[in-house]
């Protein structure tokens, strides 16, 4: 028997405690937006990654006789991209991309050593595995083929994985990535129910806690201000929810949720990610993230949406998706920034700002620019999960009896729910979040009886349901999921509505930001684009740029509830900041002083206030933007008076 979501226990026994189950990732195909721009990303650097050179342009994890890689950071950049590229070939039905993945995935499985150990062979540091039995794990979900489950079980049990919580004298690196080998045992586990994994699991996790460190549980229970590497972060934070999820202790749960609302109240951006130039830096306007935690915290919070069932961690997931990530790209797909954030008006050469505390990284000073690879290269793997990892939480179930619409994109879900004869296909029509209206069409063999949940995000306090066009009076709270249950007919249209107001967001520094759903708004500035290197892969031409503003930026919001929503129905290019259907427009000041940092980065909010000329500002979704001001001096509320002259 086949278990995909579910775990495969006797009845009686229960090995998944979470509130919603993850579903394959070939269970759905996006439309509208999404598909277009997961197109460009095949088009762009998913389909050509070799264009970004080292590791890219080797052999990766297939066999390798000329182009062999020779150290842990290729393996962990191609298995990034791996994920992200497998996921989004069958996001796509793209059998091409798919096959450039599948073929490492058959040559890996196909050649263990006498031990079972799947993996480079010369390359004793364990971590690069983790990052692509990611991509495994999608192949097994997408395929059932079962050679994969039995060669990953086999790995599990060879002596290179007696400890996965360290030796004594190894580094902490080390430790903290090798622990995160319990997501593919949970994993196992949940497929297959045989106690081992979760045994080892555990005792794994038990070990590692007892050596203490930065993300061990205790840490993640202590009420100190966490600053530590953001990647790893992000990485270690679902242990104790995949642990959860696989044993019910609520103790898992706990620790994590302590661990990420700390990390939000002091790293937490308007833009759905929290801070990190290498460590966690606080929450200032000027503050950046690392493009691999874009991929990662979408990933951990996943998880911790099906374990809780909390609205919330779906509203974060698209804030994230929508802002930080969409952010971080050229919307061509064809460059990336490895850090990027919601103030930046400035990416060039020079513009990466607190290098002056990474004396490491002094030669990087371009990690700010748009380029299509940098170095290190994790950012340019893990880029391409960003939306491939959105995606594959969209849908979700509610045991074997419920469909969970947990993030939305237009798209269609296929599914069978238990008792129910055939397929049950929903196919979701929408331009969210540029449109406020979902609609789902449900078609069915037979009439059934089932439950479709779907989010009501926290930012909604009005929605409503109409079911076959008539009203309903179903609760629709905001921060909940709403649950439909009812016998649905085939062609039910269900149109879940919601409303969206703009927002203010009051930030440190006296900042402002505006939002509206989902999407955080920004002033797009207008760049000064210098090609600084330019390659081909298959014909197609990449460029890195360094973008310098050419527009003023230096504004502030003024007037009194003065914003207006300019919305247009053309919905085909919504990431272009010109042709996005929903703008902003508001009453603003020019700031006289203020200025770059030091000539060369983007500034904090100033402190003192000399006022220049008034005009209109227009504000535009903050992922369509290159060079963008999102946090503003909040002039009018929180401002001295004393200071504005
Ligand atoms: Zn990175």
């Amino acid at each position: 028997m086949l278990c995909l979501s579910l775990g495969c226990l006797s009845a009686g026994a229960q090995n998944n405690f979470a509130v919603f189950q993850e579903t394959p990732v070939n269970s759905l195909t996006p439309k509208g937006w999404m598909r277009n721009m997961l197109e460009r990303q095949r088009d762009g650097l998913t389909g050509h990654i070799a264009v970004a050179g080292d590791p890219f342009d080797k052999e990766g994890w297939g066999y390798a006789e000329n182009k062999k890689m020779n150290d842990w950071a290729q393996y962990e950049q191609t298995g990034y991209w791996a994920d992200g590229a497998l996921r989004c070939g069958y996001l796509i039905g793209d059998k091409a991309l798919q096959e450039k993945v599948r073929e490492w995935i058959r040559f890996q499985i196909n050649n263990p050593d006498s031990t079972g150990f799947i993996g480079p062979k010369d390359i004793s540091f364990l971590w690069p595995e983790v990052v692509f039995f990611r991509a495994v794990m999608a192949e097994y979900e997408a395929t059932g083929d079962k050679k994969i489950i039995n060669a990953l079980k086999r790995n599990y049990h060879s002596p290179k994985y007696v400890s996965l919580s360290g030796a004594p004298g190894q580094d902490d690196f080390f430790k903290d990535r090798l622990i995160l080998h319990i997501e593919m045992l949970c994993w196992i586990y949940q497929q297959t129910g045989e106690s081992f994994f979760i045994q080892k699991s555990e005792d794994a996790y038990k070990a590692f806690n007892a050596s203490g460190g930065q993300y061990s549980i205790q840490a993640m229970n202590a009420d100190d201000v966490p600053r530590s590497h953001s990647v790893s972060y992000s990485e270690n934070l679902k242990i104790p929810i995949i642990l959860y999820i696989s044993t019910g202790k609520k103790e898992y749960l706990d620790a994590a949720l302590k661990g990420v609302h700390k990390l939000y109240k002091y790293h937490g951006l308007v833009d759905g990610l929290t801070s990190g130039n290498e460590l966690h830096d606080g929450n200032f306007s000027n503050e950046v993230h690392e493009t691999c935690t874009v991929s990662d915290m979408q990933w951990a919070l996943g998880y911790l949406l099906q374990a809780t069932g909390d609205a919330q961690w779906g509203d974060l997931i698209e804030k994230i998706c929508f802002n930080a990530g969409m952010g971080s790209v050229t919307k061509d797909f064809k460059s990336y920034q490895y850090y990027s954030g919601p103030n930046q008006v400035i990416a060039d050469g020079l513009s990466s700002h607190w290098n002056d505390h990474e004396p490491w990284y002094m030669t990087s000073r371009d990690r700010s620019a748009f380029k299509i690879n940098h170095r290190p290269s994790c950012c340019g793997g893990n880029v391409n999960r960003m939306l491939p990892v959105f995606c594959s939480r969209m849908w979700m179930k509610s045991g074997d009896t419920g469909i969970v619409a947990a993030l939305y994109s237009a798209s269609v879900y296929n599914t069978k729910l238990k008792g129910v004869k055939g397929e049950v296909t929903i196919k979701e029509e929408t331009n969210y979040p540029f449109d406020q209206n979902v609609r789902f069409r449900i078609a069915l063999d037979k009439k059934a009886n089932f439950t479709l949940s779907f989010r009501i995000p926290s930012w909604c306090d009005s929605a409503k349901v109409l079911i076959n066009g008539k009203p309903s009076d179903l609760k629709c709270d905001a921060g909940t999921f709403a649950k439909l249950d009812r016998l649905f007919n085939n062609g039910d249209v269900i149109d879940l509505l919601l409303p969206m107001t703009v927002k203010p967001v009051y930030l440190p520094e006296n900042g402002i930001a505006f939002e509206r759903g989902p999407l955080v708004y920004s002033l797009s500035i207008d760049a000064k684009t210098e090609i600084k290197g330019s390659k081909t892969n298959e014909n197609v031409v990449f460029n890195s740029t360094f973008k310098t503003p050419v527009s003023a930026w230096n504004l502030a919001p003024l007037g009194k509830s003065n914003v207006e929503v300019v919305q247009t129905s053309d919905f085909s290019d919504p990431w272009n900041p010109d042709t996005t259907p929903v703008k902003l427009t508001l009453d603003a000041v020019a700031i006289k002083n203020w200025s770059l940092y030091r000539e060369t980065y983007t500034p904090q909010l100033p402190s003192v206030i000399d006022l220049g000329k008034e005009q209109k500002m227009t504000l535009v979704p903050m992922g369509t933007t290159e060079l963008r001001l999102t946090v503003f001096p909040d002039l009018l509320k929180r401002y001295d008076q004393n200071a504005i002259k």
